[in-house]
């Protein structure tokens, strides 16, 4: 059990021609001993590459690691104390599954009594039966070699347990059971585990913490639902939940004494939405009247009237439905407001003919402010504004 501490970690890598490829840039991260941290961001975002340079897989460019208060920036990987399970299982083809558990332990001169125990302890906490021990993994499921390749982690009884994607190769039933089985062992064995996923459901559900990282940077740092709540910029609340949240760039207006959300450059359009800020969130961003923000919803935040716990005629827009999703407990509503398309999700089974308009209803308290920077400076070589790295500059207001 450690904590591990990153400092300024930095990785670039030398292509062709000599071409830099900064895949992680100054990530500061202080895992606390017997946490499950998990890091999360698109592909690319350099998340790997900085659990392959705690494993000790990847040189570092600049910053230090330190695991359990001792620097390991020169240390080499055997002698990290870590273990680490990999998207690709990485088992030997050629040895038995007892064999592939036991191999590490032998390698390091384990006595046989020892290296046998831990094999049985290992299968019993992960539900290997005798008979699979016995087995090659060629003979396995994908979901038994996982299961191997997180024994053979477990028998190290390593200070911290770093993995990378592993639950990638799995069908969508499998990666929900393992999900909740490493949770369990993370429960059970209380080691600090750093997991590494692109997907945000897992980050949601796995870590006690998420670190979400884009472009080789950390973005935000924190316990799930602070995240969800509260993201720290468009990027974050855009890549955590699933659908995304929806965002409606505009201004706020002052009208009668109240403070308005007014979608666009020029107030009131057609179809633009027009909605009443709270009390509270008035009070705190009368600085920002006139000025370019974006207002963000999540799904579950806008309903359809007919089911709308409150029906608050200031919060209320019309809107015309493009697709419904109906998937059992919810419904997905895909409605075009004639300056913006978005998704609402209800709780309800209900039913929108596509064309069909329909009053929505924004549960204001919900909903997210972000400034809006000029996009000019995130244009990429082929003129298009890169929407991920423009979003990350664009930081929460409320
Ligand atoms: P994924 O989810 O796709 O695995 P990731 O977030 O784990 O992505 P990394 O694998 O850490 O991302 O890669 C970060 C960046 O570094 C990417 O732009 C990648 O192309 C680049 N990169 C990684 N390994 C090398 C290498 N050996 N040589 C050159 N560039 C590399």
């Amino acid at each position: 059990m450690a904590k591990v501490i990153i400092e300024n970690l930095c990785k670039t890598y030398f292509g062709d021609k000599g071409r830099q490829v900064v895949a992680v840039d100054h990530v500061n991260l202080h895992i606390e001993d017997q946490e499950f941290m998990v890091l999360v961001g698109p592909s690319g975002c350099g998340k790997s590459t900085t659990l392959r340079m705690i494993a000790g897989l990847e040189d570092i460019s600049q910053g230090n690691i330190y695991i359990d208060g001792k620097r390991v920036n020169d240390v080499a990987p055997k002698d990290r104390d870590i273990a680490m399970v990999f998207q690709n299982y990485a088992l030997y083809p050629h040895m038995t599954v007892y064999k592939n558990l036991a191999f590490g332990l032998e390698l390091r001169k384990f006595p046989k009594e020892e290296i046998e125990r831990r094999v049985r302890d290992a299968a019993q906490i992960l539900g290997l039966p005798d008979e699979i021990l016995l087995r090659k993994p060629k003979t396995l499921s994908g979901g038994q070699r996982q299961r191997v390749a997180v024994g053979r982690a477990i028998v190290r009884k390593p200070k911290v347990f770093l993995f990378d994607e592993p639950l990638s190769n799995l069908d969508a039933k499998l990666r929900v059971q393992m999900r909740t089985e490493i949770s369990k062992l993370h429960q059970r064995l209380n080691n600090t585990m750093i997991y590494v996923t692109h997907d945000q459901v897992e980050a949601m559900t796995m870590g006690d913490r998420i670190c979400v990282m884009k472009d080789g940077q950390v973005q935000q740092v924190a316990e799930p639902l602070e995240i969800y709540n509260r993201p720290a910029n468009m990027f974050v609340a855009g890549f955590i939940g699933s659908p995304p949240m929806n965002f409606f760039a505009g201004t706020l207006v002052e009208k009668g004494g109240s403070l308005f959300f007014s979608e666009g450059k020029t107030p009131l359009g057609a179809g633009q939405i027009f909605l009443k800020l709270e009390d509270t969130q008035a009070k705190r961003l009368v600085e920002w009247i006139g000025k370019p923000i974006s207002l963000g919803i999540r799904p579950e935040d806008v309903e359809d009237k007919i089911v709308a716990p409150q029906t608050n005629p200031d919060h209320i827009f019309r809107a015309t439905a493009e697709v419904t999703e109906t998937m059992g407990a919810e419904t997905y509503l895909y409605l075009n407001s004639g300056a913006h398309t978005f998704i609402a999700r209800s709780r309800e089974q209900i039913l929108v003919a596509p064309g069909e308009s329909v009053e929505m209803v924004v549960n204001m308290k919900k909903t997210h402010f972000f400034e809006v920077v000029a996009s000019e400076s995130f244009r990429k070589e082929s003129g298009e504004v890169d929407l991920d790295k423009w979003h990350a500059s664009c930081k929460i207001l409320i």
